[in-house]
């Protein structure tokens, strides 16, 4: 089952843009928003944003399923490395 997913287009302090589920209470209004599309999944979501923005991640409210490869990018999966 698919959802619509949204991008926002202004950065938060970390300089990453949040995607959004439609429908998740953290979303801005449409006016700080592009909408990337239907996709399966958050992952899929994050992916087009990614073609959009440098930066970008899946709003820890609506998206919570990162894919490894990202947690590795944001140094979630680094624990040992020091
Ligand atoms: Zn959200």
């Amino acid at each position: 089952m698919t959802a619509l997913y949204f991008i926002e287009t202004r950065p938060h302090f970390d300089h990453s843009h949040p995607v959004h589920k439609k429908g998740c209470p953290l979303r801005p209004s449409e006016k700080k928003c592009k909408l990337l599309g239907p996709f399966k999944d958050g992952n899929d979501a994050v992916m087009e944003g990614l073609k959009h923005f440098h930066s970008v991640k899946g709003c820890l409210f609506c998206i919570s399923n990162r894919p490894e490869w990202l947690k590795r990018d944001f140094g979630e999966g680094n624990a040992g490395k020091n």
